[in-house]
């Protein structure tokens, strides 16, 4: 599907901000969550919100709950994977709360309740989404685990979850990852320069570049964002990989045309075309 955003590189109308796990737990543990650097990221977010009302979605990392849910299977049969939607909601919940706590109304969302396969294909519910936005509530949503068209579940993982909103009704969209890496490093360790532009129509060029992943990560860390923001890309959005810093002097430029970020703030953008 093409659709959900011009990729052109002018100002977005609907930015979804996604908040890795890595900048708030350590998903090697099973239940750490940094709620002091959650509350320091909601104040960021809140901000960015305030300043462009019904603008922002948000998108929080799994994490250590996620990442612990899915590498310890409780249930059997189709439905295995169930206990990930409580694990997830729970994440919800912690950042839903931080919002709160500076003021800023938010709402969680389980994605599996806006997302499922079809034999017809994917089906999407995003009403609810857009009339929270109108109504001056914060979308908080998450990595889950949904439906697929044999009736079984799988997991959408966070970095996939922006791919919900494409169908047409937020664009243009820009999908804006902040990690714990200032974008795609070119080469073999951090010291390597950070790759700045990214054709969508050129995912190996992205995978070149990827480093072995740890066994504890349960969605591929780089592989899995580079793939679901090349799918994201494809379809239109403006995607961005850059750090994330709690003590940052705020986000707005995330709403901004690319040309007018700071030209020192390193970044990966992948898109449909390059940026003037
Ligand atoms: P998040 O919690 O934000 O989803 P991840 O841990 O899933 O972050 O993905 C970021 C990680 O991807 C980095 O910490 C790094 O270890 C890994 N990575 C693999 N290849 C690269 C690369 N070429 N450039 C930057 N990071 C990479
Ligand atoms: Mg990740």
């Amino acid at each position: 599907m093409r659709s959900g955003g011009a990729g052109g590189h002018e100002t977005p109308r609907t930015v979804v901000v996604k908040v890795g796990g890595s900048l708030v737990s350590d998903k090697r543990t099973d239940h750490d969550i940094d709620e002091a650097a959650v509350r320091d990221y909601a104040e960021l977010v809140a901000d960015l919100v305030r300043s462009h009302p019904g603008q922002v979605v948000f998108v929080a990392g799994g994490g250590a709950l996620g990442h612990s849910s899915v590498r310890r299977k409780e249930h059997d049969g189709r439905l295995a994977l169930l206990p990930l939607t409580r694990a997830t909601f729970d994440v919800k919940w912690v950042w839903t709360e931080a919002f709160r706590a500076v003021g800023l109304p938010a709402a969680p969302l389980q994605a599996m309740a806006m997302y499922a396969e079809g034999p017809d294909g994917p089906v999407f519910q995003t009403g609810v989404v857009s009339r929270l936005l109108t109504a001056g509530v914060l979308p908080v949503l998450s990595g889950d685990c949904v439906l697929t068209a044999a009736g079984g579940l799988r997991i959408l993982g966070s970095d996939h979850v922006p791919g919900i909103l494409l169908d047409g009704s937020f664009g243009p969209v820009r999908v804006v990852a902040l990690t714990d890496v200032p974008g795609i490093h070119s080469g073999p360790d951090g010291d390597s320069p950070v790759v700045p532009y990214l054709d969508a129509a050129d995912p190996e060029r992205a995978y070149a570049c990827l480093w072995p992943t740890a066994a504890w990560d349960t969605s591929g860390a780089m592989h899995g964002k580079v793939e679901a923001f090349f799918s994201h890309a494809d379809r239109g959005a403006e995607c961005v990989i850059t750090r994330g810093d709690r003590k940052a002097a705020g986000l707005r430029h995330l709403m901004a045309p690319m040309s007018a970020w700071p030209h020192d703030l390193p970044r990966t953008l992948i898109s449909r075309s390059r940026p003037v």
